[in-house]
């Protein structure tokens, strides 16, 4: 029997991509395997939304030259973002790889599995669904559009019927997957879209919990804000990417949305979704961004104070707008400084969102150990560690919070038993 080793790196998509991925190989009678040394069969699920992911790629892929070497008959396959239309040009800097196959597509080599299934036969109890493939938004910075092409959703039958499955196999909970989740529908016939699709999900008996990411500013409707309100298996956590507190910086970057439209989505959002959790994307060192346009990102920060905030230094990636048309002018020591100060805003304004849940109830989905805890996420998508010697894994338990810090809470099982 042949092995296979997947390496990932990236977006939740990629994780995704690559659990389907195994999936597919599995039902060709290829076995996972814990290192690419034991493996036949390696493939390389890549990133090159930053150079930094890019960086990693390329030093994973000179490192499988020399496993190559040493195993003239190991299989070496790249997917995801590296992969473009140049195919060529990447089997010339990579002649070690033998095949490239775009993000999300499967290895054409391979015969088809007869059953065409590339469901997770043992999902965790919190599973990745893609909803929606591509984007077509162009911000000027981002490189996902060339690499994943236009959107394409998936009919709602089709994801309500797979989730179906994925819920016979165990899982409680779904994440629904896109790069513009509010986009999802429009090239469909019926024109359904993300507010219609949780309706259905939401009917579904033996789910429990139903989140999705990511949301864009410009897209995001009241009646997806409502319908978030109102079904009780959506979880209250919401991802919103604001990328910059200036409006002409979100200009530069092609964003469609200006700071006092996002302002007044938050305003909406919290006002009918109590207790809900956001979070947010920022870029620093945008082409040009002054030390006050910086500022006012944040002034933002601190005004809208999220639950949860990633911050990136801006990367130039070539074949951008950005790449193209703006001096990438920021020093990287800047670039740098200005990331420092976001993360510590951020873990003090996290530390004190936190600190209120100190000494309350929460229900935790069990995802797994860490160590010899206890993992799990509230709703609100807080990750929770707690002691047990009972097999907790995929129960929706009451957590009594002992313990908070920024980045995570401690507790102790209140009740054991499933709850749902
Ligand atoms: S919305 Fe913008 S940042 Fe997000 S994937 Fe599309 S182009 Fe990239």
């Amino acid at each position: 029997m042949a092995n296979y080793y997947i390496w990932t790196i990236g977006c939740q998509m990629n994780k995704a991509e690559s659990e389907r991925l195994g999936s597919y190989l599995e039902q060709l009678g290829y076995q996972a395997t814990a290192t690419a040394e034991a493996a036949d069969l390696v493939v390389l699920n890549s990133c090159v939304v930053r150079q930094h992911a890019e960086n990693r790629v390329i030093n994973k892929l000179n490192a499988l030259k020399s496993l190559k070497g040493l195993h003239p008959n190991l299989t070496l396959a790249v997917t995801g973002c590296l992969v473009n239309s140049e195919v060529d040009h990447l089997s010339k800097n990579f002649p070690h790889v033998d095949y490239f196959f775009k993000p999300g597509d499967y290895p054409q080599w391979l015969e088809k599995p007869k059953s065409g299934q590339v469901l997770p036969q043992h999902p965790s109890p919190s599973t990745f669904v893609p909803i929606i493939q591509g984007c077509d938004n162009f911000c000027s910075y981002c490189i996902v559009p060339y690499r994943r092409g236009r959107e394409r959703s998936r009919p709602v039958e089709e994801i309500v019927s797979e989730v179906k499955q994925l819920v016979h196999r165990g899982v409680k909970e779904v994440t629904l997957l896109g790069q513009n989740v509010d986009s999802y529908g429009h090239d469909l016939p019926d024109k359904p879209d993300l507010a219609d699709l949780l309706y259905e999900l939401n009917a579904l008996d033996g789910l429990a919990r139903i989140r999705f990411l990511t949301n864009h500013p410009k897209d995001m409707s009241s009646k997806l804000i409502e319908a978030i309100a109102k079904l009780d298996k959506v979880c209250e956590q919401i991802s919103l990417p604001v990328q910059s507190g200036d409006d002409d910086i979100l200009k530069a970057m092609g964003r469609g949305y200006t700071v006092e439209h996002y302002r007044q989505l938050i305003t909406e959002i919290r006002s009918k979704i109590p207790g809900v959790a956001l979070s947010t994307d920022v870029i620093v060192g945008f082409p040009s961004e002054s030390d006050q346009q910086f500022q006012q990102t944040v002034s933002l920060l601190s005004e809208l104070r999220f639950d949860t905030v990633h911050v990136a230094a801006y990367s130039p990636r070539p074949g951008t707008i950005a790449a193209r048309e703006y001096e990438n002018n920021i020093p990287p020591a800047e670039k740098r400084e200005r990331l420092n100060k976001i993360e510590q805003l951020q873990e003090r304004i996290a530390g004190e969102i936190n600190a209120q849940l100190l000494g309350k109830a929460v229900e935790v989905l069990v995802e797994g150990r860490k160590g010899d805890k206890w993992q799990g996420r509230t709703r609100s998508g807080k990750l929770v560690f707690f002691n047990s010697n009972s097999d907790c894994l995929g129960q929706i338990v009451k957590i009594l919070i002992e313990k908070t810090s920024p980045w995570a809470l401690q507790g102790k099982a209140k009740i054991l038993a499933s709850i749902k």
